[in-house]
């Protein structure tokens, strides 16, 4: 076993070796321009394009052409909320930054609140509908707490109302199983990094019928992807999610399965191992690769520090320099101590039983050593 270990992976995933041999051809050897008609390097580049596609449609039960290429989730985010037009949004308050900064410079929206365990009501979402909503947008499955919502139910409300659907599905493609379909969603976001493949590329699904989801483009330029979004497309980044997804589409099942496992394994060693540990977020309505956990009486950073061989992320850390705790956890009611007290860790498709074994002993491990130091626990006690 080599350390550090990685278990980090909302934050991203490695490269799929089976992913980077697809994309390998595509810089020195294949390296047309897709938009290039007139020869056969551009016809082999244009052709790899479609297949991939093809690859990521069929992953989330879509046509090939309903999948624009981005540059990732943030920008597939971006042209869905932006590019609708909609006279009044409704979104959650835990959704991602790309969602509610995009959000914040719209101006007319609704933050839904979520409950204790991290989801939704969906009563609040119907009673926020009104004549002037013309997009819900409502993520998938969680990167910090990993709970599911209920899309297949929220896909149900949209669509009774005539409101359009969006859902940042980032975290969500590749781990459960998704169909556009089923769940009534018009708009969806998918990014290649946090699923074995590259950084920098993504695709937003958009309908093209009952109904068919005008967007205005976010981007001018040579009206690349039926001009939604300009720019000469990155073909070995594409390649690479399509294979990215094919690989989810065959796998998935078996190494969800495995994944949600292993995470069962950390979170029962750990809390054999320690009192004072709470779970964030429903454990019912779970992405099968996340636990996010608070320990009471220490400090995220602190853990963080003392686990010194292993890459996790804390509920402080990723939002800001100034040490604000998680928005996602205080949304679920945590109190500051708590919420500064978390860790989340994310499986990936490499980690292994033995890895898993040894991140939960150095967790029991620095807990209790932290502990010991702090004279706040021993008075909470
Ligand atoms: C990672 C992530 C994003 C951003 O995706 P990029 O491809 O890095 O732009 C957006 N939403 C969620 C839920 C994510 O996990």
């Amino acid at each position: 076993m080599k350390v550090p270990i990685y278990m980090d992976n909302h934050a991203t995933t490695p490269v799929d070796p089976r992913v980077f041999e697809a994309m390998r051809p595509y810089f020195c050897e294949i390296y047309g321009n897709a938009a290039s008609r007139n020869h056969s390097f551009g016809w082999q580049a244009a052709d790899a394009v479609e297949k991939a596609r093809k690859q990521v449609a069929e992953l989330i039960g879509a046509a090939p052409k309903e999948i624009i290429f981005t540059s990732g989730a943030t920008e597939s985010d971006n042209l869905a909320l932006k590019g609708v037009q909609a006279k009044h949004i409704i979104t959650v308050v835990t959704e991602h930054k790309a969602v509610l900064d995009s959000c914040r410079r719209l101006g007319n929206v609704t933050y839904l609140p979520v409950r204790r365990d991290g989801l939704i009501d969906p009563d609040q979402l119907r009673e926020a509908i009104t004549d002037d909503t013309g997009l819900i947008s409502v993520m998938y499955a969680h990167n910090e707490i990993g709970v599911v919502q209920d899309l297949r139910r929220i896909g149900a409300i949209a669509r009774e109302r005539g409101v359009l659907l969006h859902s940042d599905a980032a975290q969500a493609v590749g781990k459960i199983a998704i169909d556009v379909q089923r769940d009534n969603i018009d708009l969806l976001s998918i990014s290649g990094h946090k699923i074995y493949g590259p950084k920098g590329v993504g695709a937003l699904y958009a309908r093209s019928r009952d109904p068919r989801v005008r967007l205005e483009a976010q981007m001018d330029g040579g009206g690349h992807e039926r001009g939604m979004r300009s720019g000469t497309l990155n073909v070995a980044g594409i390649v690479g999610l399509g294979e990215a997804c094919a690989i989810a589409r065959r796998e998935m099942a078996e190494e969800s399965a495995r994944l949600a496992g292993l995470r069962d394994l950390l979170k029962d060693r750990i809390l054999a191992g320690l009192d004072g540990v709470s779970i964030n977020g429903s454990m019912q309505r779970r992405l099968p690769n996340n636990l996010n956990l608070s320990f009471a009486g220490v400090e995220g950073e602190a853990l963080l520090m003392g686990l010194n061989d292993v890459a996790v992320s804390s509920g402080s850390a990723c939002t800001s320099a100034t040490m604000e705790p998680s928005y996602v956890l205080k949304a679920l009611g945590l109190v500051d101590d708590l919420a500064h007290s978390s860790i989340r860790f994310g499986l990936g498709r490499f980690n292994t039983r033995e890895e898993v074994e040894y991140v939960a002993g150095r967790v029991i491990e620095v807990v209790k050593k932290l502990r010991e130091l702090s004279p706040l626990y021993d008075l909470a006690r």
